[in-house]
């Protein structure tokens, strides 16, 4: 799937010419082609729209780094704009401190539910775990023998109430059961119907309440494209899902679906069915995804490697000027820049563990914020050399950067502190740390 869009991609990015900037002009066709396969891909077309502006704005202005060229720049940027439209880093499936983790499937009917829960029990036997199968679909006749087949076919247990029409019933069971047995998930496979409508939804809002799922997984069939973000949408209005799971990703889909599921639904997409058999289940990773569809995946660490190296001149600049102590506030925008980069502080600081107590960190994001506009508001000459602010230009700063006087002073008084140490550390390092570490 999405090959056209991969060949159409690499066709468009053999075009840009120029070298040292990107600008609006030489990547304005670019991003007209881009545009138009993207739309041609099936993707919705308002998130094509934000993503064509999200990539306007990265690349505009950047400057392209050494031994690169700029073509391989706007491959860069546009592969971690999929990445981030197809939701960042992948997305895992919960697992409950006490099990069984319950696992409840939704979806309209033939879009691969019964088939998904054999697979995902599988996947899971796979994992070393004691999955459980509950059949609770009433309302398509074929579909509890079709999951008891399948279940047997990978040994793991199913339960239903074969001719029964009451899946609350059915569900409320088969929870005691999967208990029972010991299982660490269970795994409800519900009832679809062709459309969406009122009775399937007040049923599905029923199961919920009795089995309180920790993961409740939209089903929804690739080939159907933008249909199937609708669905999504509309089902995730009523019952709040937890992700998603894209199948027959095998067909000939646009693909389109896969693109704009997140985006459209906010939900992300946790597994994709590609093909008939059991074994045909794939966690979703949306950076493998991308760089299926890119097939550029040899450019992308070419650019990782030069902003590494880019970086790497930078720290030793940064070193020779601390030595030096000429590092100027000029200096420290840039590094602030740097820091900015990696994502927003709130983010950053979330993926290390315990960093939670420190209380809310969105303060440190907005000062951080306010420092980088009082100094962009500053001249290059005042940069360089701060005691220049007098009370006329702090009074100018402060208007421009939107702030106030005390916050230029605070900022200026910080960053002579901040110089102090400098001096300590640049002066041959801390008194007593010349011989190395003690032991
Ligand atoms: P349900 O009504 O949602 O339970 O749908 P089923 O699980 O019965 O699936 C409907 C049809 O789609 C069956 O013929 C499945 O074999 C097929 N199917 C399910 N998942 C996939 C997939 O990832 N790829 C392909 N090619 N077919 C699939």
């Amino acid at each position: 799937m999405l090959n056209n869009l991969g060949n159409r991609f690499q066709d468009i990015f053999k075009k840009i010419k120029g070298n040292g900037k990107l600008s609006e002009k030489n990547i304005k066709d670019a991003l007209k082609e881009v545009r138009l396969s993207l739309l041609e891909a099936d993707v919705n077309y308002k998130v094509v729209k934000e993503f064509i502006n999200k990539i306007k704005e990265k690349s505009v202005g950047e400057d392209v780094l050494k031994g690169i060229n700029p073509g391989q720049q706007f491959v860069k940027i546009v592969n971690d704009e999929l990445i981030e439209l197809l939701g960042g880093t992948n997305a895992r499936l919960t697992k409950a401190l006490r099990p069984p983790t319950v696992i409840m499937l939704a979806g309209l009917q033939g879009a691969g539910k019964t088939t998904f829960a054999a697979k995902l029990a599988k996947f899971l036997k796979k994992k070393n775990e004691k999955p459980y199968l509950i059949g609770a679909d009433v309302y398509r006749p074929a579909a509890m023998k079709q999951l008891q087949v399948l279940g047997e076919s990978i040994d793991t247990p199913v339960f239903t109430i074969e001719g029964s029409k009451d899946a609350v019933e059915i569900c409320t069971k088969g929870l005691a059961k999967a208990k029972e047995e010991n299982a660490t998930y269970a795994i409800f496979d519900t009832a679809g119907r062709l459309h969406i409508d009122e009775n399937l939804m007040e049923e599905l809002k029923n199961i919920r309440k009795i089995i309180k799922p920790q993961e409740i997984l939209l089903v929804v069939d690739a080939m159907t494209g933008q249909d199937a973000v609708n669905v999504a949408k509309k089902f995730n209005e009523t019952l709040n899902i937890d992700g998603v799971v894209l199948t027959k990703l095998d067909g000939d889909a646009r693909g389109g679906a896969a693109l704009s599921i997140k985006a459209v639904v906010g939900k992300p997409i946790k597994f994709i069915g590609v093909g008939e058999k059991l074994d045909d289940i794939e966690l979703f990773h949306p950076d493998r995804l991308v760089s299926r569809i890119l097939g550029m995946g040899d450019v992308v660490s070419l650019v990782e490697k030069a902003q590494e190296t880019i970086n790497e001149d930078e720290a030793r600049e940064l070193e020779e000027k601390i030595k030096k102590q000429t590092f100027d506030l000029e200096d420290f925008l840039k590094q602030l820049n740097q820091i900015k980069k990696l994502g927003p502080i709130t983010k950053l600081l979330q993926m290390i563990p315990g960093a939670n107590q420190l209380g809310d960190l969105a303060p440190a994001e907005k000062e951080m914020k306010k420092i980088e506009a009082v100094i962009q508001s500053m001249t290059k000459e005042e940069r360089k050399n701060p005691k220049l602010m007098n009370a006329g230009r702090k009074k100018r700063v402060a208007k421009g950067s939107g702030t106030n006087v005390q916050v230029v002073n605070n900022l200026l008084k910080q960053f002579e502190q901040m110089k102090k140490m400098m001096k300590m550390f640049g002066g041959g390092g801390l008194p007593g740390m010349k011989g190395g570490f003690p032991g």
